[in-house]
């Protein structure tokens, strides 16, 4: 339990997110900010403990050959003279497993002496793994309950939004997904409105729509817009379609409610496409732009290439975009999938389920980049010579202006989204690295 590690000899406690290898543009983004350590932060300055937070990156610890102690110049000044009596590091996905590791081992070699404690995802899904591979003291399991009382420390981060559940846990057992895992009790908020401190708001709900308050928590929202305190609400995860379809009212008030860019999922196979369809219609229906919708898809995974790929020509079709996101198994801690291996990979770098291949995989992904570009730009095909401006300017221009009949047959690259796509090798090696 982390209140046991409260102890009043504790005075103050240093936060340490690892080096992920997130790219430093993106680390304040919506997607990758250690929310668990900003509750954390605020709830023990409650108690008047002192707080540090420590975001990791490659300069600090070089992972690449595994962990050199003789090269911490930056790390040591961002340290400075903080004397910690307890540390707690975060952890994110179990294939980033090996900067948590080094990240301990490093605060060991730092601070010998000083309990080293790990939560987060990683460290809830495999605790006991988690607890042997990077020898911390204990691992937290789930969420901090004192943390879940307070606004989070934001002073601690450069960002303009904040970020919110309304509910912990999910009402449904989807195959390949940890939520259960990790938030076994299913908790729903009744109002928000208190909370809401910033005018951009991004919701970390896993099933949103299935808080059994939520037409409240979307009125608080109407509200709180009309009188202009928030301008941007996001939810990071999809909206539930059964919901959806159940009470499409509920499209209506996100929309309302300024909620930008709705995502729905759909992992079932291509026969259910008419059940996604309709939600797709009712968030229409509500005012939201075919092209800022997006389908969640899961993809290396129980259906196979051809499949994902006819899911993703009835995208096109729909205009809508797509997210794809490639399986790893839960308990997977490596993953060292690289876009740029012109050469490909195989199971040894990273997990390729029996149904795909490699080149699947990376066909697949690219095909869900340029449908994307399309369904964003509004055009019938994709060159990546024009887009890397490899044609002469005059030319580019009356291709920019042609649609996919006209050019293809002079375009050499030219590629309709409309078209199913095969996976083939040649293409595969050409392009390899553009992904
Ligand atoms: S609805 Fe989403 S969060 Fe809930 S179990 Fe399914 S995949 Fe997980």
């Amino acid at each position: 339990m982390f209140d046991d590690w409260i102890t009043e000899d504790v005075h103050s406690v240093l936060l340490v997110e690892p080096n992920f290898p997130i790219p430093s543009k993106s680390r304040n983004h919506k997607n990758f900010l250690p929310i668990g350590l900003l509750k954390i932060a605020a709830y023990l300055r409650t108690k008047s403990i002192r707080v540090k937070l420590i975001r990791l990156d490659d300069d600090d610890l070089n992972l690449v050959d595994g962990l050199k102690l003789d090269d911490f110049k930056n790390l040591s000044d961002k340290l400075d003279d903080f004397q910690p009596d307890l540390i707690c590091v975060t952890s994110i996905f179990t294939y980033w497993a090996k900067y948590v590791k080094n990240t301990v081992s490093y605060l060991r070699f730092k601070y010998n002496g000083v309990p080293i404690l790990v939560g987060g995802i990683y460290a809830s899904l495999m605790p006991n793994q988690c607890k042997e591979y990077t020898g911390c003291d204990e691992v937290i399991f789930g969420i901090v309950c004192g943390a879940e009382e307070v606004i989070p420390a934001y002073d601690l981060v450069d960002v303009d939004y904040q970020i919110i559940h309304t509910t912990r846990g999910c009402i449904r057992r989807c195959g390949g997904c940890g939520v259960y895992q990790i938030e076994p009790e299913w908790l729903c908020k009744k109002s928000i409105k208190d909370e809401i401190i910033m005018k951009k708001i991004i919701f970390y709900d896993n099933n949103i729509l299935a808080n059994k308050y939520i037409e409240n928590i979307l009125n608080e929202l109407i509200e709180l817009k009309k009188a202009h305190k928030i301008s941007y609400v996001e939810s990071q995860s999809g909206f539930d379609g059964r919901i959806l379809r159940k009470k499409p009212e509920l499209a209506k008030m996100l929309k309302k409610a300024g909620f930008k860019n709705p995502k729905i999922a759909w992992d079932g196979p291509y026969k259910s496409w008419k059940s996604i369809k309709k939600q797709i219609d009712i968030l229409v229906d509500a005012g939201f732009n075919s092209k800022d919708i997006s389908v969640f898809m899961l993809y290396n995974y129980d259906l196979d290439y051809d499949e994902l790929e006819s899911k993703r020509v009835k995208c096109f079709e729909w205009k809508v975009q797509i997210t794809d996101c490639r399986f790893r198994p839960l308990d997977e801690i490596k993953d060292n999938y690289s876009p740029h291996k012109r050469n490909g990979q195989t199971n040894n770098d990273y997990f390729i389920h029996e149904k795909w291949t490699d080149a699947a995989i990376r066909k697949f992904r690219r095909n869900v980049r340029r449908n994307n570009i399309c369904v964003r730009h509004d055009v019938d095909y994709h060159s990546s010579l024009l887009e890397r401006k490899k044609i002469p300017q005059e030319k580019a221009k009356i291709f920019r202006e042609s649609n996919y009949e006209e050019v293809k047959d002079k375009l050499p690259d030219a590629w309709s989204p409309a078209i199913f796509h095969d996976v083939d090798e040649q293409d595969y090696f050409k392009y390899v690295g553009g992904t």
